[in-house]
């Protein structure tokens, strides 16, 4: 990825999973980058584990705002790079 931008993402088939930090919580979520592209437009960019959102972030089970945020790579098999194993 050249630009982390949330619409770059989307499109690169990327998902945006948030952990909560905190000890007793260790709540996981994932975003939906739809509702991020409506608040925060397309061209926003995501920073990395310290991605907030502009501040919008925050546990949904205990409501702290310390939370890190991890992207992942699509599987492949939309793209059928894993093709081959299936004799494609
Ligand atoms: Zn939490």
């Amino acid at each position: 990825m050249n630009a982390n931008t949330l619409a770059s993402l989307k499109a690169g088939g990327y998902r945006l999973v948030a952990y909560c930090n905190e000890r007793h919580c260790g709540h996981a979520a994932e975003l939906d980058l739809d509702v991020l592209i409506a608040a925060l437009g397309a061209g926003a960019r995501y920073k990395g584990p310290r991605f907030r959102a502009g501040g919008h972030l925050k546990c949904s089970k205990c409501g702290s705002a310390d939370v890190t945020v991890t992207h992942h790579a699509p599987s492949g098999y939309e793209k059928g790079q894993v093709g081959d194993k299936w004799g494609v």
